[in-house]
C-alpha cells in the first residue's frame, strides 16, 4: 500500500514538472516570437506608389494618343510621389498637384515628414494642402529639403511665411538638408545627388531601399550608396532620349550596374508606350511602377 502511494506521488510529481515545463515552454516562445516580431517592424518598410506619371500626368489633358486613350487603370498615372511606412512613422516623399487625392487615396492619417527631391512645381505644387494635416496633428508639418529647395519653397508659398499670417495658412517646419545622412523619427536617412540636366535633384535612401526621381546623370560617388539594395526606384521618363530625364535604356542600365534585388521605373511619360506592352519588354527583375502598388522592404 506505501509503495503504491510512492508511485502515485512520483507520478504526480512528474506530471506536475511536466506540465509547467510545457507551459514555461510555451510562454517562453510567445515572448520570443513577438520579440522577433516587433524587432522586424523596424526594419520593414512599407512603400506606397501614389504616383508614377511624369510632370503631366498620364492621360494627359487633351492628348489623343493610344496610351492616354487606354481603359487600363495601370495606364492612370498621378504625378510622382511614394509613401514610406517604417513602423509607426509615415513619410511622403515629394507633394505634387496631386497630393490631395493621393492622400485621400492611399488614406493617410498623419504624416511625420515630407521629403522634397526638388522644387519643380509636380513636386511641390501640393504643398498648400497640408492645412488639413496641420489641423488633424495640432502642428505645423516637418519638411525636408535643401537649402536652394527652401528658398523656391519660401518665393512660391511666401504667404506661409509673411510677418501678418492670415488664418488657416499652411504651417511647415522647414529642415535644411545637405549631402549628409539625417535622421527623422530615428530612421537614418541618406540623400543621394543626382543631376536632372544641371539641377542637383536629392534622391532618398533608407536601409535597402532607395527611390530616385528626376535624373538624367549620377556622379561615380553617389553611385556607391546604390550598393546593396532591396528595391531600387528610378525615373525613366520614355524609350526616346531627353535633355533632363534617363530613358529606358539609361535607366536599364544603371539597375545593370548597381544590381538591386528588384528595381522599379517611376515618373513614366504617355510616350513610354503600354503598361501592358512595356512590361513584356523588361529584364526579370525590373518592372514598370502603377499607381496604388505597395512593395515591402525589409
Ligand atoms: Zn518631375
Ligand atoms: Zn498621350
Ligand atoms: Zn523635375
Amino acid at each position: 500500500m506505501s509503495i503504491n502511494l510512492y508511485s502515485y506521488g512520483v507520478d504526480c510529481f512528474i506530471f506536475i514538472v511536466s506540465l509547467v515545463s510545457l507551459l514555461s515552454f510555451r510562454i517562453i516562445n510567445y515572448w520570443a516570437k513577438v520579440i522577433v516580431i516587433s524587432n522586424l517592424n523596424i526594419f520593414v518598410l512599407k512603400i506606397t506608389f501614389l504616383g508614377t506619371g511624369t510632370s503631366q500626368g498620364v492621360p494627359v489633358v487633351a492628348c489623343q494618343c493610344t496610351v492616354c486613350q487606354s481603359s487600363d487603370k495601370y495606364d492612370k498615372r498621378l504625378r510622382s510621389s511614394i509613401l514610406i511606412e517604417a513602423g509607426e512613422t509615415t513619410l511622403v516623399v515629394d507633394s505634387g498637384p496631386d497630393f490631395r487625392q493621393q492622400m485621400l487615396k492611399a488614406e493617410v492619417r498623419e504624416i511625420d515628414a515630407i521629403l522634397l527631391t526638388h522644387e519643380h512645381y509636380d513636386h511641390i505644387a501640393g504643398l498648400d494642402d497640408i492645412r488639413a494635416f496641420n489641423w488633424v496633428q495640432q502642428r505645423p508639418t516637418d519638411i525636408y529639403a535643401t537649402a536652394r529647395v527652401q528658398k523656391s519653397i519660401r518665393q512660391i508659398f511666401s504667404y506661409v511665411f509673411a510677418a501678418k499670417k492670415y488664418p488657416g495658412i499652411p504651417q511647415m517646419n522647414l529642415f535644411e538638408i545637405e549631402n549628409a545622412p539625417f535622421k527623422v523619427k530615428g530612421h537614418e536617412v541618406i540623400p543621394i545627388t543626382v543631376l536632372h540636366y544641371r539641377l542637383p535633384v536629392t534622391g532618398y535612401r533608407i536601409g535597402k531601399f532607395a527611390y530616385i526621381t528626376d535624373m538624367k546623370t549620377i556622379k561615380t560617388e553617389e553611385k556607391e550608396k546604390l550598393k546593396g539594395l532591396e528595391v531600387l526606384v528610378v525615373n525613366a521618363l520614355r524609350k526616346e532620349e531627353h535633355l533632363s530625364h534617363m530613358n529606358l535604356e539609361r535607366a536599364l542600365k544603371l539597375i545593370a550596374e548597381v544590381q538591386p534585388q528588384k528595381a522599379f521605373l517611376t515618373h513614366l511619360s504617355h510616350q513610354m508606350g503600354l503598361h501592358a506592352e512595356v512590361s513584356k519588354e523588361l529584364p526579370a527583375n525590373v518592372e514598370l511602377a502603377y499607381d496604388g502598388l505597395e512593395v515591402e522592404v525589409i
